[in-house]
C-alpha cells in the first residue's frame, strides 16, 4: 500500500477547513439539474460537508469526443471518511443517479472523481490521488481554481498547468 504525505513534492494551497477536492460532470439530461442533485446526495447524510462550489462550465467532450458536451464543476468538502469510503461514497452517489458504465470516457448522467485529499498521495488499484490527469484538463482546473486558486500539485500552480492547455472550451455558465 502507498499511501504517503509529503508537502514537498504533492499537494499545496488546500483552502482552510477542507478535506478533499470532488469533481463532477455529466453529458446526459439536464445538466445543471445532474450537477445540483450529485451535490444535495454527496451531502445528505452527516459524512461529508459542502464548504465550498465552484461555477460551473458548459466544456467540450474529452477523450471520446463524439458526444453532447458537458457540464463541470467542483466541490470543496469536509469529511472524516477514509479515502476508499469516500471513494466509495462518491460511487454510490453516481449509481444511485443512474450511471450506467458503458464505453470509457463515455457519456454519463453523472461521474464523481476525488481530485486530491488533503496532501495525501494514493496509488491503489482503485484510487490514485491526486486524481492523474488533472494537470491536463481545463474542465478540471478551472473550476479547482474557483475553489482552490492557492493549490499547487508537484510545485505547479493552477495557472501554470493551465498555460499549457487549450481551455477555449471551458466557458463559465450564468450563475
Ligand atoms: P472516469 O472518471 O475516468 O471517466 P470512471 O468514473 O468510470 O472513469 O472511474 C473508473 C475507475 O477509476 C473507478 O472504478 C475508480 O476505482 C477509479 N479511480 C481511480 N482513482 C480515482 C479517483 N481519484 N477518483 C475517482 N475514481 C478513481
Ligand atoms: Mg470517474
Amino acid at each position: 500500500m502507498t499511501d504517503t504525505s509529503n508537502g514537498d513534492a504533492g499537494v499545496g494551497g488546500m483552502p482552510p477547513a477542507c478535506d478533499a477536492i470532488l469533481a463532477l460532470g455529466t453529458n446526459i439530461g439536464n445538466r445543471i439539474e445532474n450537477i445540483d442533485e450529485a451535490i444535495r446526495r454527496l451531502s445528505a447524510g452527516d459524512e461529508v460537508e459542502i464548504v465550498a462550489r465552484s461555477r460551473l462550465y458548459r466544456t467540450a467532450p474529452w477523450g471520446d469526443v463524439d458526444q453532447d458536451w458537458f457540464v463541470n464543476g467542483c466541490v470543496a468538502v469536509r469529511t472524516k471518511l477514509s479515502p476508499h469510503a469516500l471513494l466509495k461514497h462518491c460511487q454510490a452517489v453516481e449509481n444511485a443517479m443512474g450511471r450506467v458504465r458503458t464505453r470509457h470516457w463515455g457519456p454519463r448522467v453523472i461521474d464523481v472523481d476525488i481530485l486530491t485529499i488533503g496532501d495525501r498521495q494514493i496509488r491503489e488499484p482503485d484510487l490514485v490521488v491526486p486524481h492523474p490527469l488533472i494537470a491536463e484538463r481545463g474542465f478540471v482546473l478551472i473550476p479547482l481554481r474557483d475553489v482552490a486558486p492557492d493549490l499547487t500539485l508537484g510545485g505547479k500552480s493552477i495557472d501554470m498547468m493551465l498555460s499549457a492547455l487549450d481551455v477555449r472550451d471551458v466557458v463559465p455558465m450564468a450563475p
